[in-house]
């Protein structure tokens, strides 16, 4: 279910066709509808900072794996900063969390990888930003799930504006070479972990066919690190979007998009 503003909706059939410059614009706006209206397999790049950080998408990652879709899953650090491994060499540290992470993709069932950012290094500089362009035209995402801009933790906003930056820095073919530049004709949309403060529009995605997962996911690392409470704070967390959007369990995300998919009718549901 979906309650994004209806800024998203594009008719095309009432753009005029008279002039060249005109007839252009519908010919590449045709061109846009045609590859976001086909229902082909899609490529989702989910990067976080550290291993865990992923748990909020968890559900959505399933949905989009049991549709046949690429999940590739990814982390900017491996977390070798946790204050849980106090006294631990970081390498030991890096090993473990790494196996955690993997240990997630075989889970869900997904691609994982790691892209050695260094923990508490993430910053949105040219470099760090060129390294993930790179990434970018070698994964060609269809869509990217990150952290907020503006969260708390300097790792999680460094991480999604790195991405924010790189989606463009893809386009360009002195950047990517010797692979080919990544240039779709939208800039891909990413979704945000919510924030209460965010002017973009809000989605939910109805997750509840595969909250087990999500559970899953949790436990693995609830029980490595001692969480309380984890099958609690999930259920409280997943029903409580759930109940803003009418189905049992839900997640949430803020969506920086030109464009949603576009339909021919506005997203009205009464149900
Ligand atoms: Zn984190």
């Amino acid at each position: 279910m979906i309650d994004f503003a209806i800024y998203s909706i594009c008719v095309l059939k009432d753009i005029n066709t008279k002039n060249t410059s005109k007839y252009n614009k519908k010919l590449k706006l045709t061109a846009i509808y045609s590859i976001l209206m086909t229902d082909d397999k899609k490529t989702i790049l989910a990067c976080f900072a550290h291993p865990d950080d992923e748990i909020g998408c968890i559900g959505t990652l399933v949905n989009h794996i049991n549709k046949g879709d690429r999940i590739v899953l990814a982390w900017t650090t491996s977390g070798e900063m946790a204050s849980h491994f106090n006294g631990m060499d970081f390498s030991e540290v890096k090993k473990i969390r790494e196996e955690q992470g993997k240990e997630v993709g075989k889970i869900i069932g997904c691609e994982s990888m790691f892209l050695g950012y260094g923990d508490t290094s993430v910053r949105a500089t040219r470099e760090s930003a060129l390294k993930m362009a790179k990434f970018i035209a070698e994964i060609k995402p269809d869509a990217v799930i990150t952290w907020s801009m503006s969260t708390r933790h300097p790792d999680h906003r460094g991480t999604a504006n790195i991405l924010y930056d790189a989606i463009t820095y893809a386009r360009i073919p002195k950047i990517t070479e010797p692979l080919d530049p990544y240039r779709p004709p939208l800039h891909i949309p990413i979704f945000m972990y919510f924030e209460e403060i965010s002017p973009l529009p809000t989605i939910y995605v109805d997750i509840t066919e595969n909250f087990e997962k999500v559970k899953d996911v949790a436990k693995m690392y609830g029980d490595f690190y001692g969480w309380k409470q984890v099958d609690e704070w999930l259920e409280v967390g997943r029903k409580s979007n759930g109940f803003k959007c009418g189905v049992t369990y839900a997640e949430k995300f803020n969506v920086l998009s030109r464009y949603l998919p576009i339909e021919k009718y506005l997203p009205i549901s009464r149900e």
